[in-house]
């Protein structure tokens, strides 16, 4: 059961992520989409979006937040100034009340990632076109349970993601939101870059919870209804980069891809380290060497062949049931 103080978090987090994407649908179309929510009680990191007579809803475990903000607490302990320095952009000495509040944003930032993935799943059409297509219109966070055919499985997901991406970029590196930050303490962000940093960190810890690195069978590409977990955070890391250079191309970003592949395992190695630590797992039952051929050319070159689907295939037949321009 969440703790009270995570349970008000949360239920804040939902229905401002859910603000946020309704206040941009009406001044786009002066429409909003209602939707409830609800978080479950139970030890399951799953979440799922429903389309069931004409109510949308989200429904979220409370494992899955309490996984994420017990990770990030334990990271951000003095002890671990390592992780604090990347966190402050600046190897800065420990300031207790800035780990606080960095601790505050990357919750925020990682939950974000998860509710906003399954309104895409609302926003982008996809419950609606399940429906349509007399599927179960529900979208599950946790494979194989989708009855979608893998190649319209993979595509769908990895629109939600970008969607996800985009958003927690549009969040993060607004300027009236650092500005709010720096108000609590200043220069806590140094720039957008940083803010980017920040929403790229808390994407890393949700996928290596969700077990980046852990040792995996290796599964049919073909086959699967999502994406291996380092394909797909590559490609959300992509997702975020072209997001950040479309809103903030007078302040762009100080690194790119390639950079990004370089730093993140390192990221990484911080929550496989506290598996070990604090749940007790075998040193190689989760490293950042794991399934590193989820990054070979094969797996990227699939990404560019479910853009192109998208393109083909996809995105006019959404088209009807989406409530923004398909991407
Ligand atoms: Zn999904």
């Amino acid at each position: 059961m969440l703790r009270t103080f995570l349970l008000n978090s949360c239920n804040e987090l939902i229905e401002a992520s859910i603000h946020y994407v309704n206040n941009d649908l009406k001044s786009l179309t002066n429409q909003k989409i209602p939707i409830q929510y609800e978080i479950q009680n139970a030890i399951k990191f799953n979440a799922r979006s429903v389309f069931h007579q004409d109510q949308y809803s989200l429904i979220f475990y409370s494992e899955f937040f309490d996984r994420i903000y017990n990770a990030f607490n334990t990271l951000l302990y003095r002890e671990n100034i390592t992780f604090y320095q990347i966190i402050s952009f600046g190897n800065e000495a420990y300031e207790e009340n800035k780990a606080q509040l960095y601790l505050d944003i990357l919750f925020d930032l990682a939950c974000r990632l998860i509710i906003n993935h399954e309104l895409g799943h609302i926003f982008n059409g996809h419950l609606k076109f399940k429906k349509h297509h007399g599927q179960s219109p529900i979208m599950y966070m946790n494979e194989d349970q989708n009855d979608l055919s893998p190649l319209v499985s993979q595509a769908l997901e990895l629109n939600a993601d970008a969607f996800a991406a985009t958003r927690s970029i549009g969040v993060m590196t607004y300027e009236s939101n650092i500005a709010k930050y720096n108000e609590i303490i200043p220069n806590l962000i140094k720039n957008k870059s940083h803010a980017f940093l920040l929403t790229v960190v808390a994407a890393v810890i949700v996928f290596s919870i969700q077990g980046l690195g852990r040792k995996r069978d290796k599964l049919d590409l073909q086959q699967l209804k999502y994406l291996p977990l380092r394909t797909r955070q590559d490609y959300y890391l992509r997702c975020a980069i072209n997001a950040h250079q479309t809103m903030n191309s007078n302040e762009p970003l100080a690194f790119d891809i390639h950079f990004l592949r370089e730093v993140v395992p390192n990221i990484e190695q911080y929550l496989n380290l506290y598996n070990h630590h604090a749940l007790g797992f075998d040193a190689d039952e989760y490293s950042n060497a794991n399934n590193l051929d989820e990054l070979s050319t094969v797996y990227l070159e699939h990404c560019d062949t479910l853009d192109s689907f998208w393109a083909q295939n996809m995105r006019e037949r959404l088209k009807p049931f989406s409530y923004f321009p398909p991407a």
